[in-house]
Order: C-alpha cells, then structure tokens, then sequence
C-alpha cells in the first residue's frame, strides 16, 4: 500500500507537517539524512543557539545586575564544557521529543537521504549506500536550507566556522571576527561577547539586520557597540590567510579600495542561507526552481509537478522555523481537501540578543514605498514601571496605524522580553484589530506589555505615562 504522504527532511516545516498529515488520518512518512530529528532548528539553529544567550545572557547579569540588587554571589566563571553540555542536553531533550510525536502519531520513520526517483516515488539511501525505494500519492519536499559560504574562503568548522561550528567553540576565543550583521551573526555575537571575545561585524550594507524597521536597527546598533561590540558597515571582507596561528582577515570598503588586515582566532560567516534543493532528482521531474535554487510552488505549496509539494526554508520567503511549520499545517491540511493557509502578512520576526528586537508586519520604510499614510506611537521602556524595577530600560515600542483606519500595520519592539510580548501583537493583527482596540484593553500592571497599550494610545496622541 503506497503512502498517502512522504515527507522528505524532519525540520519544524517537515515534522509538523508530518504530524498535522496523520491527524487528518493520511498514511504517513517521513525521510530524514540527519541521525536525529528537527533539523536545523532543533538540532543546529534556534534550539542550541538561544541555550547559549540564555546562559550568557544570566553568566552577564550575574557580572553586572546582582550586585545592584543586593545578590552577593563573587565574580562569577564561564565553565565553557559544561555550558556546552547544558546546550547539548536542550538539543538532545527537544529531538527525542520529535522522536516520541512521531510515534504517539503513527508516523513511519526512515534515515538516509530522499531522492525522487519517479512519479510517486522517493529512494532512501541510508549512510552504508543501501537504497530502497517507497511509494507514495503525494510528496512534501520539507529540506530546508545550509549556510551560505563566501567566494574563495571555505569552512572548516573549526577556525573559518558557519553557525555551526560558532555553536560548539570548545574555547572563547580571544578575537571573533563576524562576516554578516544579520540575526545570527548579531546573536552569536552577542554570546561570545558575553563570555569574554572581542567581537567585531564586517557587513557589507551599510546598516545592521536587514529588513528590521531602520529606527529600531539603528538605535540598537547603539546599544551593541555600548556593550561592547564592534560594527564596520559598508565594509566587505575579501579573504581570510589561515596559514598562520592567526587568521588575517582582509577586508576594504563594499565600494572597493585598499584592503586592511584584521587579526582573527575565529571567523564565523554568517551571510544568510540557501536552499537545500540539490539532490532530490527535481531536474529529472522538470520541478522548477527559482534563480536562488528555491522550489518554486503555487499558493497550496504544488510545484509544476502534481503531487510534488514543497515548503520552509527550501521555498521563497522568511527562512524562520515558524513559518516553516504554519506551511507544513497549511500543506497537510490542503492535501486532506481542507482551506490550509498562511497569513504571510502577520509573522513574527524575533532578534534574541539582548534587548530583543521583536517585530510583526510591516516597517515605516514598508508603508512608505507603498504610499500608505500612517501615524506612529511610540512608548520607552525608561516610562514602563516594569521595566525600570527590572533594571531593562532600553528600547521602545513603535506601532504604525492606519491614518484613516487605525489599523495596526505594523508593530517594532526594541526592548526585554520582546520575542514573548510581539504574540500580542501577532494576534491583535491577525485580528484585524486597530491600536484603538489595543489601548482600551486592560492590561496587567505592572508588565512590560504595557508599554505595547501605551504605544497604542500614543498613536491618538494620548499616552498616560509619557
Ligand atoms: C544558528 C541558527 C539560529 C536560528 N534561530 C532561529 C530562531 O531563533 N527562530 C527561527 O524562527 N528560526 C531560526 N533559525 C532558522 C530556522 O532554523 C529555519 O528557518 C528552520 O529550521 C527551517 O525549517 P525547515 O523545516 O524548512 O528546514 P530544516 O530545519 O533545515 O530541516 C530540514 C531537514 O531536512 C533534512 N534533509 C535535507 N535534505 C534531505 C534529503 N535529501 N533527505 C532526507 N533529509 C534531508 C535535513 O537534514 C534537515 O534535518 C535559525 C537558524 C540557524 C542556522
């Protein structure tokens, strides 16, 4: 009996996209080349990287905060090999948890690489080279994507490293030097800072976090050099010399000129990803691709090939472990004959660094280049009673309204604990709802979302604490 369903990668988009499929009651299955489940999230991205900011983040506070609260605890050491094993058992816990949903769901397993070999069927070649081959009605290609390299400057993972290799440093290094002010680039920063490294950014743009709302990237650019950080924008770096005990990294102006030599224990290049769309056998199906190697599908996530479907990271959009699983619902539900989809227009964007930057919908640089009037109402965090007893006083909370409307288009959260508030706002928009709504609903006091309701009432220009 075929399957109804092979899921080909088990990241958050193939694994709940597994799962939603056997809720609707479809035979499934899911192929995964990695030893463990969860993909690059659980296993190499978002899991192991935000147990390292958490530890660093309180290994900081221990330093800096204590003391001002009247918290004695001497100066506080980095145990490298034991943080290292704290992340490892985070990992470990979050992909036997994959494991475990794959069997209270029914959902047939299988390790090696997937390969489309035919209509309807998916060769799984395991690491000894024995293939086999499955049969399935329909396919979810759910692979997800790797680290993007830079020209001429390979990875070894263990001096030249991508995200992978900056998780799993065995020592601090003296020097790290970080191609790419993105969210990576910017979170593992902030980890090594932390435990002692002097950081610096290469980026070649001449901002940090692209696409991020530019008043909240620059004012956090602020903070990041205030703690500690160094950022060289519109700068590139054009190779690194590791034939010394030193790495020397050159790097010049993104307009070209003179290079000048930087000295690094580490480089981490952190210049985005890319899509993990080779070796699937989709030339021999005639499934198309995009000029980035991104599957290209329909609004139901179909590639040109029937029952060829696609999502996460692997297709076009935000390459966030989120939004790989609302498309891996979506599919599953499409595939039952049910109305799945995706509201690309409310996802949440989470930076993890300290303060957090958190944002939904859309940037003023967004409403402007679209030519939609808005107001702004923006609140501090130094206004927040919350946040001044917790000694978290940086950054704001900027909502864009509709100037006719009211309608909240976009929300931008610099400040604590910003990744946990922005569900409000998610909601609220997914809601349709206007800042009006979010300024007339009670909330609790004293917490930091209230600065969220402040904001909305700033919008109407009347803030209570400010
Ligand atoms: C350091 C880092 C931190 C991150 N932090 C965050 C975060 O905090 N929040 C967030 O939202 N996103 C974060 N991301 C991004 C997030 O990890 C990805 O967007 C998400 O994992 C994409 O999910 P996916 O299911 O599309 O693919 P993946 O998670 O990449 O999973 C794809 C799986 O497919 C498998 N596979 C590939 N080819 C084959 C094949 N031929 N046969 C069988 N299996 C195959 C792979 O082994 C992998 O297990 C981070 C990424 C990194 C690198």
């Amino acid at each position: 009996m075929p399957y109804d369903l092979i899921v080909i990668g088990s990241g958050p988009g193939g694994y709940v996209c597994a799962i939603r499929a056997a809720q609707l009651g479809m035979k499934t299955a899911v192929v995964e080349k990695r030893a463990t489940f969860g993909g690059t999230c659980l296993n190499i991205g978002c899991i192991p990287s935000k147990a390292m900011l958490n530890a660093s983040e309180l290994y900081e506070e221990a330093g800096h905060k204590f003391a001002q609260m009247g918290i004695k605890v001497g100066t506080p050491a980095v145990d490298l090999a034991a943080m290292l094993k704290y992340k490892q058992d985070a990992v470990d816990g979050n992909v036997k948890g994959v494991d475990y949903l794959f069997k209270k769901n029914k959902i047939e397993t299988f390790h090696g690489a997937g390969r489309l070999v035919g209509p309807g069927k998916v060769e799984v070649k395991n690491a000894d080279g024995k293939a086999q081959v499955l049969e399935t009605k329909n396919v979810v290609i759910a692979t997800g994507s790797d680290a993007a390299r830079l020209n001429g400057i390979d990875f070894d993972e263990k001096r030249i490293v991508s995200s992978t290799g900056a998780l799993d440093l065995p020592a601090v290094p003296k020097k790290l030097l970080i191609v790419g002010a993105g969210i990576i680039g910017l979170e593992l920063g902030s980890v090594w800072r932390r435990l002692g490294a002097e950081v610096t950014i290469v980026e070649f743009l001449d901002h940090i976090l692209p696409g991020i709302d530019s008043e909240v990237g620059k004012q956090f650019q602020r903070i990041l050099q205030k703690q500690g950080i160094a950022v060289r924008l519109s700068s590139k770096v054009t190779g690194v010399d590791s034939s010394g005990a030193t790495l020397k990294v050159k790097v010049e102006s993104a307009a070209g000129g003179a290079a000048e030599t930087l000295d690094a224990d580490i480089v981490l290049v952190a210049i985005g990803r890319v899509p993990y769309s080779e070796g699937l056998g989709l030339e021999a199906l005639g499934v198309k691709k995009d000029n980035r190697g991104r599957i290209l599908v329909d609004p139901h996530y179909c590639s040109n090939v029937e029952g060829i479907y696609a999502i996460g990271d692997v297709i076009a959009g935000p390459m966030l472990a989120h939004k790989a699983e609302e498309e891996g619902v979506a599919v599953a539900e499409v595939l039952a004959g049910q109305a799945g989809h995706v509201n690309y227009d409310v996802i949440p964007n989470v930076v993890y660094t300290y303060p957090e930057i958190a944002s939904v919908g859309k940037t003023e640089e967004e409403l402007k280049a679209a030519g939609i009037a808005y107001n702004v109402g923006k609140f501090p965090f130094t206004a927040n009673a919350r946040a001044r007893v917790n000694l978290t006083t940086e950054g704001f909370v900027k909502i864009l309204a509709d100037a006719r409307t009211v309608r909240v288009l976009g929300v931008h959260i610099l400040g604590p604990d910003a990744g946990n508030m922005i569900g409000e706002a998610a909601v609220a928009m997914e809601f349709g709802a206007s800042s009006e709504d979010i300024a007339r609903t009670c909330h609790a006091h004293p917490t930091l979302s209230e600065a969220i309701k402040e904001s909305a009432l700033a919008v109407a220009k009347r803030a209570i604490n400010f």
